[in-house]
């Protein structure tokens, strides 16, 4: 048994994307799955039709201050940089995605965006697909290196892809970067979780689910089936999601 588990990537709401159809969830089906698999707390953001404005509301009524806000933010989206400031005590960190947007988060139209997350002391979670022109993990090493100050999570292992989630972690290892972390969420090649902690150590990586993509669950299990040993495992399950998120609030009714 575990004392804590933190799920670094959680999304509340209704999905756009054709094939997610009907895919929705509210904070309070959330709290119950979370319940339901042990979870004490997590990183919520919007779907991807990015309501930011009615996530925050529904997690100050029915959040419990379970919840850690990632609001998702896109360039040219009408007053996201007002909704950051008049929110800034409500937002723990921000969300990017370089292949919904069609713009990759290195992109300097994500700049006045990363200049609030440096203000703030906000972690940036960025996404990391198989898109390499659009969602690189490599985008995210850039901004690490420019954005020192900031704490950044690459989404995925660093992509939907067995070859990118440990070769993303190999070349973290040799750049030496000590502001970037991987979360675990879907990913289904549990293997290439203890493959990235070889190469990188278990400090770098978050327990991450992309609930409703994937069931915590699933998740956990996925991470248990690495066998990486008790002490690692921890550390992914909670305590470096608890370094990264120090000093950033929870959503408070
Ligand atoms: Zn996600």
């Amino acid at each position: 048994m575990n004392l804590m588990i933190i799920d670094s990537h959680v999304h509340i709401g209704e999905w756009d994307y054709e094939y997610y159809y009907k895919i929705n969830n509210s904070v309070s089906d959330t709290n119950k799955v979370l319940d339901a698999s042990k979870i004490d707390a997590a990183v919520a953001m919007p779907s991807d039709k990015m309501e930011n404005e009615s996530l925050l509301e529904e997690l100050k009524n029915k959040g419990m201050g379970k919840y850690w806000f990632f609001p998702w933010v896109r360039p040219e989206m009408k007053g996201v940089m007002e909704f950051l400031e008049k929110n800034a005590s409500q937002i723990a960190g921000i969300k990017m995605h370089g292949g919904l947007t069609r713009t990759p988060v290195n992109d300097e139209k994500y700049s006045a965006f990363l200049k609030v997350a440096e203000q703030n002391e906000m972690p940036v979670l960025c996404h990391a697909g198989r898109w390499q022109e659009m969602s690189s993990y490599k985008h995210t090493f850039e901004l690490a290196q420019k954005y020192t100050g900031v704490k950044f999570i690459i989404a995925h292992q660093g992509g939907d892809d067995p070859k990118l989630k440990v070769e993303s972690a190999r070349e973290l290892a040799k750049l030496g970067l000590e502001n970037v972390w991987f979360d675990t969420s879907a990913t289904r090649e549990f293997w290439t979780i203890k493959m990235g902690v070889q190469a990188l150590g278990a400090e770098r990586f978050l327990f991450g689910s992309d609930y409703p993509v994937m069931h915590p669950k699933m998740s956990i299990e996925a991470l248990r089936a690495a066998e990486i040993g008790r002490d690692a495992e921890e550390k992914i399950l909670w305590k470096n999601a608890e370094f990264v998120l120090k000093g950033r609030p929870r959503v408070k009714g």
